[in-house]
């Protein structure tokens, strides 16, 4: 395993899903963790799992969208750890899939202010951190939505964000690297979370085009989708010494399910 002892790594969205699963993979490296998402019981349980394993970690409530939280959020890190050099901008929704002609104003609003006002918060905050740490590793967990696929009916708030996240990873990289920080942004398929209690669908069957792979449309897995930890594992890469010259990149973790719709 990569080795991450005396590392500090922030994961938003580290309540469930890939962000917690990242969470214990980062700490199981030997990073020191602050997990954050809106639901403190979430928080706390994944903290208590990272302490149970022998690392540390803080919980901190925060709203990726929100200035004040986020600043609060990553004061409490340094306050905690001393430093900050990993980022896994993680926390995300699907919220609401509908037609153009369908979707509100403020459900529109909603997905892009959590997916991509949250991602920009978030490095917004932890910059001058991992550039005084001397530089550092930001994910983004971006989506096959948006970069490789546009089928999911319904999804083009949610798909403009995941795109909107690749182009920061690829802007950033370019920004950052001459402080030492490499950008890198994740682009998972269909994984087993909690994300479809985020979900809300409309009137999708109107603009669905029928992409069916006779065995399901995960080829690798004979469509059964992937599990969080598939994930973390390349996250862990990422941020890890072992991925040193890579920035800018997206990554497809999705079993060729991008390649066939
Ligand atoms: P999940 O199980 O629902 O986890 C999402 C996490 O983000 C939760 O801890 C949630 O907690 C937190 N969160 C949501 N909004 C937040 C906000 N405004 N501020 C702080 N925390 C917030 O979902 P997941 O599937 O692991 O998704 C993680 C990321 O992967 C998302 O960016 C998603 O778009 C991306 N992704 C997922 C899949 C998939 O199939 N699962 C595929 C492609 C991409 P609270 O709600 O308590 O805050």
């Amino acid at each position: 395993m990569q080795d991450l002892k005396g590392k500090t790594a922030l994961v938003t969205g580290a309540g469930s899903g890939i962000g917690k699963a990242a969470a214990l993979l980062l700490a199981k490296a030997g990073a020191n963790v602050a997990v954050l998402s809106r639901t403190q019981e979430e928080i706390d349980e994944t903290a208590a799992e990272i302490e149970a394993l022998g690392a540390k970690a803080i919980a901190v409530t925060a709203d990726t969208s929100e200035d004040a939280d986020m600043r609060d959020a990553v004061a409490k890190t340094i306050e905690r750890f001393g430093k900050l050099d990993i980022v896994v901008a993680n926390a995300g929704i699907n919220g609401v899939w509908a037609p153009i002609e369908d979707i509100k104003p403020d459900e529109w609003d909603q997905t892009i202010t959590v997916n991509l006002r949250g991602t920009y918060l978030t490095i917004h905050h932890a910059v001058p951190h991992l550039e005084a740490a001397g530089g550092g590793a930001i994910v983004i967990i971006s989506s096959i939505n948006g970069t490789r696929t546009f089928t999911t009916p319904g999804a083009s708030a949610y798909s403009a964000t995941k795109a909107a996240q690749v182009a920061m990873a690829q802007q950033l990289a370019l920004e950052l690297g001459p402080r030492k920080i490499r950008v890198n942004a994740i682009c998972p398929g269909a994984i087993e979370s909690e994300i479809s209690d985020n979900t809300q669908s409309r009137g999708t069957e109107k603009t669905k085009i029928p992409v069916d792979f006779p065995k399901g449309d995960i080829p690798i897995t004979d469509g059964k989708p992937g599990k969080a930890d598939d994930v973390a594992e390349a996250i862990l890469f990422l941020v890890s010494d072992a991925s040193r010259h890579i920035t800018g990149s997206p990554l497809w973790i999705d079993g060729g399910q991008g390649l066939l719709r």
